[in-house]
């Protein structure tokens, strides 16, 4: 069998293991819970929970919910149940909110060791004095006050005695280093802001760089998997570990994922939500987890493009198509095929009984071992047939429906177009065919070969049904990258409703976990806004393959 090649993370680790410089491998996934899970963020779930699959060990889900002004417990729940559905669990469900005492007891230990100040200077001076990547910072004016003042002014923080942004507490590293993060950092800033858990407890909070590798050392995480984007933090990881004299939990970088026609950051996916520009996080347009699946993805199609993105060094862009290639897979071996008609027009059978109807069978799924079972699909005079399948005029090599012509009717009989009806303003209404009643489908002693087959839904027997159909969100490639605000480059076609399909009765039963083909038309899944009265679907992904392998 094919061994796949080992991407450098896992070489990192399986020297780690081999070596004996761990015993068990601890990774984490640490959202933030300000916003909804993306697919990017999928990539980083699918590798941190990937290697304690592959390893042993354990992964723990910790929250980084250290800045309470933007954080909020329904996003908790929703990162929660997405990681739950991609199929992945977690040994630990953690808060570094649950580490405030011991982190604040780690700036206590920098103050007690010389190496934390307490700064009152502006915002405004703290830049001022901070150099350029060229040239080095200078010292701040409170960089030297006592060992005692700055415990007692921070102790007095902490007690709420001083108004936002009055006073930080700096590290004392080095305003020379050629790493401007290393240029004394905030450490813990003032804000008075209710906690999404520890509510009013805290007025003093912690910065991401004092609370990140903190909480991953607490947890005897072995190793910190994240983003290029904190390759220049990791200096000061080490730092703080070193001085503090905790677990040594190790930082490692991996190029974020990047899609085409599309946004990945919280931030401006909550813009997207607040100005009602799609309809919630989970809009089936949106690269939210939530939207995917409500869009009709499953987890497994996720976790194959994730496999096959591949964990890499250096940032690259990926396609949409990639993602959708996925899904349409999965969908090829697993939906079950059933038949809609989106744009309908009548075809009337003359020979064919009127109020008669017939119980014909239909095989759910060629592609699965067992044909995927069968269903009942009712036949009658009266069909809905495609207004795309008829033509007035044949084009050349058109093998469907056209005045004189013959065309097989999915799971049912070859019929022939013997006339057409036009209203008053040219538009075909109605199409006129009579069967051939020895041509019925597994069980055709006609002797007549046609090439064109089409789907159709017996009228009397139909449901409707709203079809919702998408398009990319963004008319851009790169909607980050263009001139302007990222919102101008919203694709204003990219929702299309259809409101009134016709369906298969049998459809009539399909619930959320359902996923279908739609014979000819792509992909299909019931949406949650579908009621009893009113079924509504969303088309996933069409049928057509535009992935350039
Ligand atoms: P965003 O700006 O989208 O909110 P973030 O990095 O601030 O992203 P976090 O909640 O902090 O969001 O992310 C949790 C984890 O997911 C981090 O370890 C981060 O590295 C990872 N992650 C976030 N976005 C991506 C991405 N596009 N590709 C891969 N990993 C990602
Ligand atoms: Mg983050
Ligand atoms: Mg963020």
């Amino acid at each position: 069998s094919e061994e796949k090649s080992l991407n450098f993370i896992e070489e990192i680790v399986e020297n780690d293991l081999n070596s004996g410089k761990y015993e068990t491998l601890v990774t984490r996934f640490p959202p933030e819970p300000n916003g909804y899970l993306h697919i990017g963020h999928a990539k980083a779930i699918c590798l941190n929970f990937g290697l304690t699959q592959k390893y042993g060990g354990y992964t723990n889900l910790r929250f980084d919910d250290t800045n309470p002004v933007t954080e909020k417990t329904e996003y908790v729940n929703s990162q929660q149940e997405d990681i739950k559905w991609l199929g992945f669990n977690w040994k630990n469900e953690l808060y570094a909110s649950d580490y405030f005492d011991e982190l604040y007891g780690f700036a206590v230990k920098l103050i007690e060791k010389g190496l934390a100040y307490v700064d009152e200077s502006t915002a405004d001076e703290i830049a001022a004095l901070k150099g350029t990547p060229t040239e080095p910072g200078q010292d701040s004016p409170y960089r030297n006050r006592s060992v005692e003042e700055n415990l007692s002014v921070f102790t007095k923080m902490k007690d709420g005695e001083f108004a936002d942004g009055t006073y930080i507490l700096r590290a004392k590293i080095d305003m020379a280093s050629p790493n401007m993060l290393m240029r004394d950092p905030i450490i813990y800033r003032i804000k008075h802001a209710e906690h999404h858990r520890t509510g009013n407890k805290w007025c003093i909070y912690p910065m991401y760089d004092f609370a990140h590798g903190q909480s991953d050392s607490i947890e005897n995480i072995t190793h910190s998997i994240c983003t290029l984007e904190y390759v220049s933090h990791r200096e000061l990881y080490d730092w703080f570990i070193e001085k503090l004299e905790i677990f040594p939990s190790k930082q490692y970088e991996f190029a974020r994922l990047n899609l085409t026609s599309t946004v990945m950051s919280k931030r401006k996916l909550l813009q997207l939500v607040n100005e009602k520009l799609v309809s919630g996080w989970d809009d089936p347009r949106m690269p939210t987890i939530s939207g995917l699946r409500r869009r009709g993805f499953t987890p497994k199609s996720i976790r194959e493009f994730c496999e096959r993105i591949g964990i890499a060094k250096r940032e690259n862009l990926i396609e949409l198509s990639l993602l959708e290639f996925c899904i349409r897979e999965d969908l090829n071996k697993s939906a079950n095929r059933v038949m809609a008609v989106l744009d309908p027009i009548k075809l009337v059978i003359n020979n064919y009984p009127e109020g008669q109807s017939e119980d014909l069978i239909g095989e759910n799924n060629p592609e699965a071992e067992d044909g995927g079972g069968t269903r009942i699909i009712p036949f009658s005079n009266e069909l809905w047939i495609e207004r795309e399948d008829f033509m007035e005029v044949p084009a050349k090599k058109w093998f469907r429906l056209a005045p004189g012509a013959m065309v097989r009717l999915k799971f049912a009989y070859i019929v022939k177009c013997e006339d057409f009806v036009k209203d008053e303003n040219g538009n075909v209404t109605e199409i006129r065919c009579t069967y051939i009643p020895e041509s019925k489908s597994g069980n055709d002693t006609s002797g007549i070969n046609v090439k064109g087959t089409i789907h159709w839904v017996s009228a009397q027997h139909a449901k409707t049904a709203e079809i919702r159909l998408y398009e990319r969100l963004f008319t851009s490639e790169t909607p980050d990258a263009e001139e302007g605000d990222f919102k101008d480059y919203l694709n204003p076609e990219s929702l299309t409703v259809l409101p009134n399909v016709y369906i298969e009765p049998a459809l009539a039963d399909a619930d959320l976990e359902s996923r279908y083909q739609f014979i000819r038309k792509g992909y299909f899944c019931l949406d949650k806004d579908s009621t009893a009265d009113k079924l509504v679907f969303n088309r996933t992904v069409t049928l057509k393959d535009t992935f350039k392998k």
